[in-house]
C-alpha cells in the first residue's frame, strides 16, 4: 500500500474560516502586506510558523489536568527534566518560556561588541539576540545550501573550512561558543550529517571553542540521518539523537517545534559555572528553575511531546507529508528548494518571479499573491528577512529569496495539503502579473515582524 496514513485519528475538530478574494484583498491591504498582521480569523490555511502550533495528543491533554503548580520543587518539572536529560544527556537543564529566551539569557552572558558567534545559519531571533547584544553573528553554510535546485542530503551542513577560517581571522578568545542549528531552519529545513556535527566539533576541539546546538527540530533531523546517513538504518531516532547531543556541549531549544507543544524551551549546559550565571537571569527574568516562565502543566504536556516526536511513525508521516506537498509542486514545474527538508515547503521566488530584483522583496510578493488566491498564509525567508545594507546604502542581498510554507504539527490532512499545492500552481500561473514591494515602515532589528509595505508604484 502507497498512501501514507496519519497515525491518528481526530478527537476534537475546530473550524477554519473560508473568505473569498475580495475579502482577502482588503484584509492584506490593511495588515499592509505583512502576514504577521493578518488576523487568523482571516486565513484558511495557516503556514506562517510550525511553531507552537501542534496539536496536541490525548495523553498530552491528560497532562495538562495532571500538572502540579507548585513554584518551587513541581513533580511535572522533574518529569520534564527527566526525559530532557535522557535524550541530550546534559548536566544543567534550564526551563524558558520558548525558544529566545533561552538565546537571550546564553548571550546576555557571553556576547558583546568584538564578540563572534558562529553557526552553520543562525535563526533569525538567534541573530537578533546576538546582534542587540552588540557582537557579529556569522553563518558559515556549505555552498551547496545556497543552490535551491540542487539536490543533496545535507544541505544544512556547516562549511567546516570556512568555520576553521573564521576563527583564525577572528581569534579563538572572541569565539565564546558556536551553534549549530539542526535541522536548518534558514536554510530550507535541511539536516545535518552526524559527521558534519563530529566534523564541526573537532575543529572547535582544537580551539577549546564549545558547541551549542540550536535544537528545536533535532528529531526530524535524526529522522533524516537514520534515512540518509550510512550506519544509521537499524538505529532507533532517540539512539540518534543522543549522538548528536553527546558531540555538544549544551543547547538551546524551542519546544513549540520538536516538543510537540504550544509553547516552552530550554537552555542546555554542561559548564557548571556559565549554567549558575544562567540561572540567576532566569530567574530574574523568566521565572524559578523549576518553571521557567510556564506554566507547571505545560511541562507536562512536554515531556509526553518528547516521548511522542521520537516515534518513528509520527516522523514518517511529518516528513512524508512535507515531500508529498513538494512532489505536487515539482510535478507542476514549481520552482522550490530541492530536495524538501523537514518543516516546510520553501518556494523558490527567484525562479517563481524572475522580474523582481532582490531589493523589491521578489518573496513578499509571492506569499501576498498565495494568500490573495487561496487563504494560504506563509512568510518570507529573504531579503526582508536578512536583506541588509553596505556602507554607501546600496542593498545587500543574501542568498536565495525563499517563501515558506511550514506544516504545523498533525494539524492539516492531506486534503488541505492538496488545496495549498492547487493554490501555490494558481499563483505560479499568474506569476508574471506579481509587482515589486517597497517599504514603508521598518524596525531596526527583526524588522520582518512589524514591516509595513506597498507595491511599488502605488
Ligand atoms: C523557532 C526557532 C527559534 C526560536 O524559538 P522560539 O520558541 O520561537 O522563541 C530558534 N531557532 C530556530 C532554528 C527556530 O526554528
Amino acid at each position: 500500500m502507497k498512501t501514507l496514513i496519519e497515525p491518528f485519528k481526530i478527537k476534537t475538530v475546530e473550524e477554519i474560516p473560508i473568505t473569498t478574494r475580495e475579502q482577502r484583498e482588503k484584509y492584506l491591504k490593511d495588515a499592509f502586506y505583512n502576514p504577521f498582521f493578518l488576523r487568523s480569523e482571516h486565513v484558511t490555511i495557516d503556514l506562517l510558523t510550525d511553531s507552537g502550533t501542534t496539536a496536541m495528543s490525548s495523553k498530552q491533554w491528560a497532562g495538562l489536568m495532571d500538572g502540579d503548580e507548585a513554584y518551587a520543587g513541581s513533580r511535572s518539572y522533574y518529569k520534564f527534566e527527566n526525559i530532557v536529560k535522557e535524550i541530550t544527556g546534559f548536566k544543567n537543564i534550564i526551563p524558558t518560556h520558548q525558544g529566545r529566551a533561552a538565546e537571550k539569557i546564553l548571550f546576555t552572558l557571553v556576547a558583546k561588541p568584538g564578540i563572534t558567534i558562529p553557526s552553520n545559519s543562525h535563526f533569525d531571533t538567534t541573530r537578533g539576540n546576538i546582534e542587540y547584544a552588540g557582537a557579529d553573528a556569522v553563518d558559515n553554510l556549505v555552498d551547496v545550501g545556497m543552490q535551491p535546485e540542487i539536490e543533496a542530503d545535507f544541505k544544512g551542513n556547516m562549511d567546516v573550512e570556512k568555520l576553521r577560517k573564521l576563527i583564525l581571522e577572528r581569534g579563538p578568545q572572541n569565539i565564546p561558543l558556536c551553534m549549530l542549528t539542526v535541522t536548518n531552519n534558514t536554510a530550507g529545513g535541511q539536516p545535518v550529517s552526524m559527521q558534519n556535527i563530529r566534523d564541526t566539533k573537532s575543529v572547535l576541539k582544537e580551539f577549546g571553542i564549545p558547541l551549542i546546538l540550536d535544537a528545536c527540530r533535532f528529531a526530524e533531523n535524526a529522522y533524516f540521518i537514520k534515512k540518509r546517513e550510512p550506519g544509521y538504518q537499524n538505529k532507533t531516532i532517540k539512539e540518534i539523537a543522543q549522538e548528536m547531543f553527546s558531540y555538544a556541549d549544551g543547547a538551546t531549544m524551542s519546544a513549540k517545534k520538536d516538543g510537540l507543544s504550544n509553547t516552552g524551551g530550554f537552555l542546555a549546559l554542561n559548564n557548571d559555572e556559565l549554567a549558575e550565571q544562567a540561572k540567576v537571569l532566569l530567574i530574574i527574568t523568566e521565572g524559578f528553575l523549576t518553571y521557567g516562565g510556564m506554566t507547571r502543566r505545560d511541562l507536562e504536556a512536554l515531556a509526553q511531546g518528547f516521548v511522542e516526536v521520537l516515534e518513528e511513525s509520527y516522523l514518517e508521516l511529518r516528513i512524508g507529508q512535507i515531500q508529498y506537498l513538494g512532489n505536487k509542486l515539482l510535478e507542476a514545474g514549481v520552482p522550490i528548494l530541492q530536495p524538501t527538508g523537514g518543516h516546510a515547503v520553501y518556494l523558490d521566488a527567484k525562479r517563481f518571479a524572475p522580474h523582481i530584483p532582490p531589493h523589491q522583496f521578489p518573496g513578499q510578493s509571492v506569499l501576498c499573491e498565495l494568500y490573495l488566491v487561496s487563504g494560504v498564509r506563509s512568510v518570507e525567508i529573504g531579503s526582508l528577512m536578512f536583506g541588509k545594507e553596505d556602507a554607501a546604502g546600496n542593498p545587500l542581498a543574501p542568498p536565495m529569496e525563499l517563501v515558506r510554507m511550514a506544516i504545523p504539527r498533525r494539524v492539516y490532512t492531506q486534503a488541505h495539503t492538496d488545496y495549498v499545492a492547487e493554490a501555490c500552481i494558481e499563483t505560479y500561473q499568474n506569476r508574471s502579473k506579481l509587482r515589486g514591494m517597497k517599504i514603508v515602515h521598518e524596525a531596526k532589528y527583526l524588522r520582518h515582524f512589524t514591516i509595513k509595505l506597498d507595491y511599488v508604484g502605488n
